[in-house]
């Protein structure tokens, strides 16, 4: 094999590459294994290294990382001796730096771990850590840190993947469409968040940690308050909550462990077969996973795997359904969203609210508006009253005619007649060539049916009679209504 070197445009002279690899290409994993394969077939006849009953799981590989795991000191040191010689023999060098050993159960051989803790690669002693980083997955051995440490950082990483990409854009009035931050949050953060989860054992806290991370990433991006709605802030997105997620990366890769021939499948087998309910293995996970979300038990699938398309489409389906259902309940339980049209909510579609608002920095300020109004998020002398426990009042410091809530401040206030009105009558001119002069004096003479006019006008029954163009005109006059409500109350109050 013979390799060049590309720079600014000009090749160098080839040179001939007597070992190794090249660096990316397709088949060179494969090439890898094929030349280290007799280390770990030798190791495996000679009966050195874990197993677990009959499956033997001692030298877990993936591309030029290689674990050696054993449940006897001495065993181990053995392992490392063939795998320093197989090296040798081969004329390559294993770093010692990156070699590191880790103990896990100790107690279980206490007095075997105790008598051997240091371990050697030739005259080299190797480093005993707590915790390792393996093919991208943080890993520690102490029973408390284990999950903990890993969690910790993917929230770090998460947050500098965020900032990075949508930068000062991701708080307040002055970013980007939340629909565009949705996609990237779900391109570049969720990828990043999730990488390698699937294998991980996690306890209810660490996905307690996830979830309230993703909740407030959401709110955020989508300028709400913490106190909003968790329902609201996915369903406005189309989005899913993260264990959602996590459970189909689970279900993904059992489908992938079902249609293989390996190690793997011969575990799950056994698992499986073995295994009791309150195992911790994560065979019996994912089975307890399949049955959340009724799909076929784990022994099933493994006896009949699926394609890969259809097994992915199928958890897909079972998934949303799942999730979009319970999002649903628990918008329905919420007075704060009785606004929002649940029937218009779709997995993996974003409100037309935002949709509509597109990149123009003056539509998204105004949809912000509308957004909170429409999960009753905006503060009004109501919910000042309200959160003072009736210290302050609530009587509307506009025109003091009654209660300042969402319908008084929305369609009532006599302070904002004048504003209000001028949207209203261009509201009148784009919706009754459509709908007809009936429908709307049927809005007109109740004023709950006006503000889901105004908030969310996909209940209506002609809604499906409007084309998109007249959605978006609708949307934007009601954008710039709520907004200039609010201007308007922000004015009137400054020159009290
Ligand atoms: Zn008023």
């Amino acid at each position: 094999m013979s390799s060049a070197v590309r720079w600014e445009g000009k090749l160098s002279t080839s040179f001939a590459e007597l070992q190794g690899v090249r660096q990316g290409s397709v088949w060179s994993p494969s090439v890898y294994k094929l030349f280290v394969n007799p280390l770990i077939k030798k190791l495996e006849s000679e009966s050195l290294g874990f197993k677990i009953g009959n499956v033997f799981v001692g030298t877990p590989m993936c591309a030029d990382d290689l674990l050696l795991i054993s449940s006897k000191p001495d065993e181990l040191q053995t392992m490392i001796s063939y795998t320093s010689h197989f090296a040798e023999t081969e004329e390559y060098n294993i770093s010692k730096e990156k070699t590191k050993v880790m103990i896990w159960n100790s107690s279980l051989n206490c007095n075997l771990w105790n008598q051997m803790d240091k371990f050697h690669i030739g005259s080299e002693t190797l480093e005993t850590v707590e915790n390792y980083k393996h093919i991208g997955i943080d890993r520690d051995s102490r029973e408390v840190e284990a999950t903990r440490t890993i969690i910790g950082n993917r929230l770090k990483t998460a947050r500098q993947t965020s900032y990075a990409l949508m930068g000062s854009g991701l708080h307040g009035l002055n970013g980007l469409n939340p629909e565009v931050s949705c996609k990237l949050w779900s391109t570049y953060v969720v990828p990043r968040l999730l990488f390698g989860l699937e294998i991980v054992n996690l306890s209810a806290k660490d996905i307690s940690r996830l979830d309230i991370f993703c909740n407030n990433f959401l709110k955020q991006i989508q300028n709400l308050p913490a106190r909003a709605s968790n329902a609201g802030a996915y369903l406005l997105l189309g989005q899913l909550p993260i264990i959602a997620l996590l459970h189909k990366k689970i279900l993904i890769t059992f489908g992938t462990i079902a249609r293989s021939d390996s190690v793997e499948n011969d575990l799950a087998k056994r698992q499986l077969s073995t295994k009791g309910k309150n195992s911790k293995s994560w065979f019996i996970r994912a089975d307890k996973i399949l049955k959340q979300y009724n799909l076929p038990c784990a022994s099933e699938v493994l006896l009949k795997p699926e394609t890969k398309y259809k097994w992915k489409m199928k958890v897909k389906k079972c998934i949303d359904n799942f999730w979009s259902e319970k999002l649903f309940t628990e918008a329905k339980s919420k007075p704060s969203l009785r606004y929002l049209n649940i029937k218009n909510c779709k997995i993996g579609v974003v409100n037309s609210i935002w949709k509509s608002a597109g990149s123009e920095q003056m539509c998204i300020r105004k949809a912000c508006y509308k957004i909170k109004m429409l999960l009753d998020t905006y503060i009004l002398q109501y919910h000042r009253s309200k959160f003072s426990n009736g210290q302050k009042t609530s009587i509307c410091p506009l025109c003091e005619e009654g209660t300042e809530h969402l319908e008084h401040f929305l369609v009532v206030c006599s302070a904002l007649t004048s504003i209000r009105d001028i949207f209203i009558s261009k509201l009148y001119t784009v919706v009754v060539p459509k709908i007809g002069t009936a429908a709307w004096t049927d809005i007109c003479v109740s004023n709950s049916k006006m503000i889901q006019l105004i908030l969310d006008c996909s209940r209506f029954e002609w809604y499906h009679v409007l084309e998109k163009n007249d959605i978006n005109l609708v949307e934007s006059i009601t954008r710039s209504l709520c907004y200039s409500l609010h201007e308007k109350r922000s004015v009137l109050l400054e020159s009290k």
